[in-house]
């Protein structure tokens, strides 16, 4: 937060409490006209500086809330990644299977070694080309891994 601005609220506000005093001491009603004038314009700036102080510590507040959901994304993430494991599964291409020990109730499944390293899980899907032959493709990033199989070649959970 920028103090200045909470500065600038503490001084407008002592300015326009001397203004007040000294209007206290005044004779004529012109005088105190003026003081009056004086008067409004010390609660405008220290109006002033309050509303972009206070614009400030939103701002801030959003800023904080958007890095916890970050750290909390990337916390989630960690604990998803020690579940699987970078295998080979057929003789070409590499793809993260899931781990038996970690399986929960989920089916062998390969995840995309490209989003996974974008942080992100993403299930490959098999995919028959126009000859036949599977290939595990993601749905995100459409890399593909050929199982050089006709078809439906299945993938495995990975062993320790
Ligand atoms: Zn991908």
């Amino acid at each position: 937060m920028d103090m200045s601005l909470i500065q600038g609220t503490i001084s407008g506000l002592k300015v326009a409490g001397d203004i007040a005093k000294g209007i206290l001491e005044l004779k004529s009603l012109s005088d105190v006209q003026g003081k009056v004038i004086e008067l409004q314009s010390a609660i405008l700036s220290a109006q002033s500086s309050a509303l972009s102080a206070n614009a400030d510590q939103a701002a801030m507040v959003e800023e904080i809330r958007a890095l916890k959901e970050e750290v909390a994304r990337v916390k989630a993430w960690e604990t998803q990644k020690q579940r699987y494991k970078l295998v080979r599964p057929w003789d070409a291409g590499v793809a993260y299977a899931l781990k038996e020990s970690m399986r929960n109730s989920e089916p062998p499944h390969l995840i995309c070694t490209n989003c996974y390293e974008s942080g992100r899980k993403s299930i490959l899907n098999p995919l028959a080309n126009s000859n036949g032959f599977v290939s595990y493709a993601c749905p995100v990033c459409n890399s593909q891994i050929p199982t050089g199989y006709r078809g439906s070649p299945a993938p495995e959970y990975a062993q320790d």
